[in-house]
């Protein structure tokens, strides 16, 4: 149950944990208790406050990953630390979860390309996760909590952020004044995505088939919200012509209309394909059209540093809904129901 790094330091999840014990949906995800142990030299052990849950929970669960159970699940953590092994933090500091794994040791890792190292990987996919009471986990992978957020805030934003800044920055290079479309707006990545491209000061448009869930993306600071079925005239009459970027996650569904929505010379950028592996694409559209098809996963240290920066400058994540950690399985089904909007997150206070 455990990630050896290249330095030696595993990842362990310990105490009262979410196990994924048969991938057979929500009630094969069990409260356990493991034993709890003291932090090797340049781990830290977290008492983790807050834990968030994503849509890879839900392809672990289903068995569609090919992991082994048992596995503790969620990549998002924040808490305080209680023991540590490294000289960089002490106990009471408060702290959040980078939550990728790589060896921060290889050529890419030291040139700040975490995404290119052989080992790069997702907490609680090829390690145990954060959805537990005590988490140990290499000093490198934690980062100072911003102080503005609540621990459910705090535990929200890591992953989805991250993916979406990069996606949105690194790689479709979105700027101030430039127009985007987000699909699927509801699913935590995409509501992020709302709130970092309207933080860099773009015009955001959104699709969802839920009217409340487009309403909320108005809230949010979408222009407008237009519902998923054949969605790309209405974008392209919204916005005269088009958007620059369509940011993406859906995929096989989508796809298609999200080619149809861009500017010439438009971007997409997509981390995700929720609606099935496969997908078609109409060749023509592609190249008349001189589009740019991205993709993306995840991000390095040094984008999460930036986004540790832009919520200080006032980005906020969106918590959908708060559980206790022992309904666990409650949590997955409104995950697996597409029910949310933002963030389903674990308390293991009280
Ligand atoms: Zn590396």
């Amino acid at each position: 149950m455990s990630h050896q790094s290249a330095t030696g330091i595993a990842v362990l999840s310990q105490g009262r944990a979410a196990v994924l014990e048969e991938a057979i949906g929500p009630t094969g995800v069990r409260i356990r208790n493991l034993p709890k142990t003291e932090p090797v030299a340049g781990a830290v052990a977290v008492s983790i406050r807050a834990s968030s849950i994503n849509h890879l929970d839900l392809w672990m669960i289903s068995g569609a990953q090919k992991v082994t159970p048992p596995r503790v699940l969620a990549a998002d953590g924040a808490g305080v630390v209680e023991t540590s092994g490294d000289p960089a933090w002490k106990p009471g500091d408060e702290v959040v979860v980078f939550p990728t794994l790589c060896c921060w040791e290889c050529e890419w890792c030291k040139a700040g390309q975490n995404v290119r190292c052989a080992k790069f990987g997702v907490i609680g996919e090829q390690s145990d996760g954060t959805a537990c009471e005590l988490f140990h986990v290499d000093a490198r992978n934690i980062f100072r909590k911003p102080k503005a957020l609540t621990w459910e805030e705090a535990a929200a934003f890591p992953l989805t952020f991250l993916t979406a800044w990069r996606m949105l920055t690194t790689r479709a290079r979105l700027k101030a004044g430039e127009k985007v479309l987000v699909v699927g707006a509801g699913a935590g990545v995409a509501v992020a995505a709302i709130s970092i491209a309207k933080h860099l000061g773009a015009r955001v448009f959104a699709t969802s088939r839920s009217e409340a869930k487009r309403r909320r993306a108005i809230e949010l600071g979408a222009e407008a919200a237009f519902d998923s079925a054949e969605y790309s005239k209405q974008v392209r009459e919204a916005t005269g012509g088009g958007v620059d970027v369509v940011f993406e996650h859906v995929g096989a569904a989508t796809l298609q209309e999200s080619m149809r929505s861009t500017v010439w010379g438009g971007r997409i950028v997509s981390c995700g394909s929720t609606s099935g592996v496969k997908a078609e694409i109409t060749m023509p559209r592609l190249f008349w059209a001189q589009i740019d098809l991205l993709g993306s996963t995840m991000g390095n240290a040094g984008e999460f540093k930036s986004v540790l920066e832009a919520i200080d400058n006032g980005l906020r994540p969106v918590v959908d809904r708060v559980y206790p950690l022992a309904d666990v399985q409650a949590a997955l089904t409104r995950l697996d129901a597409a029910e949310q909007f933002g963030k389903v997150v674990f308390s293991l206070e009280g």
